[in-house]
């Protein structure tokens, strides 16, 4: 979508600070990290959240939990923990709408999501 933030970063337009990449996935630094560790992960096929997750290919969705997890090791978040969580609308405060998976670690987190 030409007008979709997180597209852009997926196609350069936009900078990013990457940590992992595959042809179908992306993750990068949140710009406003809400944990010591706050990484964004997101599809590279644009859709607007995990409501429309069935538009993915069938190779997307199987990759989909285990790039997670790759990107949380990568990030040597593995031994430690961290949360992964993902908005949908405005009862979630969803301000991007294109689907992304926070991944926040690096410290021990709130209690409460
Ligand atoms: P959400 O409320 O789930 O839609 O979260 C959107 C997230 O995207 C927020 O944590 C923002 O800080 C983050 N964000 C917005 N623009 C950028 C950007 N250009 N680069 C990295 N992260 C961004
Ligand atoms: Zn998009």
């Amino acid at each position: 979508m030409s007008d979709c933030i997180f597209c852009k970063i997926v196609g350069g337009e936009i900078p990013a600070e990457v940590v992992h990449r595959t042809d179908r996935f992306v993750a990068f630094r949140d710009i406003s990290p809400k944990a010591p560790i706050h990484v964004l992960v997101i599809p590279v096929q644009h859709v607007a959240s995990i409501t429309e997750s069935a538009a993915l290919s069938a190779e997307a969705r199987q990759e989909m939990p285990v790039f997670i997890a790759e990107t949380a090791t990568i990030l040597g978040l593995d031994n430690s923990g961290y949360r992964v969580a993902t908005n949908h609308g405005d009862d979630a405060r969803q301000a991007v709408h294109h689907m992304h998976w926070h991944i926040l670690g690096g410290d021990l987190l709130s209690e409460s999501m």
